[in-house]
């Protein structure tokens, strides 16, 4: 990695504690990662930008800062980025998917709160992570309890707005949702001192809808038998569109699917033809939080899809392009927006849809509902999934964890036994 200590040290970071990370990130990836054979050539992108993560693409947010551009980090895929993009800012996710910060969270919040929430929080306490020292300005939203809790904490630290969420999906709650990005319209605009017009929120409507039509296409290429990547790489991919620039995400998730499509019809596969096919849902698997997909795709199966917030949510359904005004955007944006189907929202029926057809579009022969540990929506949730599963005929494994290691043993025997019992 190039020398980014002077840009660490000039961000405030606990540069001793972060060098901890940055000893242990290589290893674990290389582990994880590089040990995979066969990989696609356009992955060598993604192992990059992890080689330099706390390096490059910050140093390339502190360029935008020193031309008087903000920063705005976010932590959910319901924050519209269009707006940001549109009044010239950069917004980037800051979800921590790494037990490195959990014990940092815990100092502020109950050691009941999920892993993500108690990441994300000891990430800016403990100054171990140049994206949450950059940003200007964080993006929270009323989704689930403990978020709400956990701008509370950040928002000592750092300039908080807090989207309100609808909790429904009612005709007033479209509404309801359509007023909260004009808010945030208007607090981007005094943050950065830049309009929001029509052109540009048009503009970055195309953007954002380009890089979800890239990171579609992988995901349809992994609808094939044998899959051209493993389960493992389509994460990274996901996870690192979090916080990259959205144009480059696009080129390169487009390059990706482009040699994918190739390595299909050439009949190139990284896992043999009538591999078992897992698709996993639940809770986001921020990055570094690689676990679950190593632990399957090491026990003689292959993750094809997920349908959570790193996977098909994050790039299913179009803004549409076609309004000319900030009212007919702003409209078409709440539209798309509230088609995710988060556990936060009540009833959320439409998830277990998706599901189910999802199973069949990959051709998944099994699913893995993970929770996170201490998540009550999605713990909730999962048992309404796993009998709409069961009703269909379709094997489903429930499994919690968390950030931690000492249940990989434990989860790599549950697993193995799923993986025995599905035909
Ligand atoms: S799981 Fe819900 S709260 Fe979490 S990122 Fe996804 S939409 Fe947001
Ligand atoms: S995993 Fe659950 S508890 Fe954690 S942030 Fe997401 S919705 Fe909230």
């Amino acid at each position: 990695m190039a020398d980014y200590r002077k840009m660490w040290e000039d961000l405030g970071m606990d540069l001793e504690t972060h060098d901890v990370l940055c000893e242990v990130l290589p290893q674990a990836f290389s582990d994880v990662y590089l040990s995979q054979k066969n990989r696609p050539e356009g992955m060598a992108f993604y192992d990059f930008v992890v080689s330099e993560i706390h390096g490059v693409r910050p140093a390339e947010l502190i360029e935008h800062q020193k031309k008087g551009g903000k920063v705005f980090g976010t932590f959910c895929i319901y924050v519209p980025d269009e707006v940001v993009f549109a009044a010239g800012g950069i917004s980037t996710g800051l979800c921590g998917g790494s037990q490195f910060w959990v014990p940092g969270g815990e100092k502020a919040l109950p050691q009941t709160t999920c892993a993500l929430i108690k990441a994300s929080v000891g990430a800016r306490l403990d100054a171990t992570c140049p994206f949450f020292k950059i940003a200007d300005m964080y993006i929270g939203e009323t989704t689930c309890d403990g978020k709400k809790k956990a701008w509370e904490v950040l928002s000592k630290e750092v300039p908080m707005h807090v989207m309100d969420m609808p909790q429904m999906k009612r005709p007033k709650d479209f509404t309801k949702w359509e007023e909260e990005i004009k808010t945030l319209i208007e607090v981007v605009e005094k943050e950065t001192g830049n309009k929001v017009t029509p052109e540009k929120l048009a503009e970055q409507i195309k953007v954002f809808n380009n890089k979800r039509k890239a990171l579609k296409r992988v995901f349809e290429a992994r609808k094939h038998d044998p899959v051209p990547i493993s389960g493992k790489d389509a994460l990274l991919m996901i996870q690192i569109a979090f916080y990259d620039d959205p144009v480059r995400a696009a080129e390169m998730a487009n390059k990706l699917a482009d040699e994918l499509e190739q390595r299909i019809k050439d009949g190139v596969a990284v896992f043999p033809k009538g591999t078992k096919r897992i698709m996993i849902t639940g809770t986001p698997m921020a990055i570094p939080n690689w676990k679950l997909h190593h632990i399957i795709e090491t026990s003689g199966a292959v993750v094809v899809a997920e349908e959570a917030c790193t996977g098909t949510r994050f790039f299913e359904n179009l803004v549409d392009e076609s309004q000319t005004t900030i009212d007919g955007q702003v409209k078409a944006l709440a539209e798309r927006y509230m088609k995710n189907n988060c556990a936060c929202f009540t009833p959320n029926e439409g998830r277990i849809e998706d599901i189910l057809r999802y199973v069949k579009e990959y051709n998944v022969d099994g699913v893995i509902d993970v929770n996170l540990k201490f998540c009550t929506l999605y713990d909730i949730e999962g048992r309404d999934v796993e009998a709409a599963l069961k009703k269909e005929g379709i094997p489903v494994l429930g499994l919690e964890t968390d950030y931690t290691d000492t249940d990989a043993e434990q989860l790599r025997t549950r697993i193995g036994a799923f993986l025995e019992m599905i035909d």
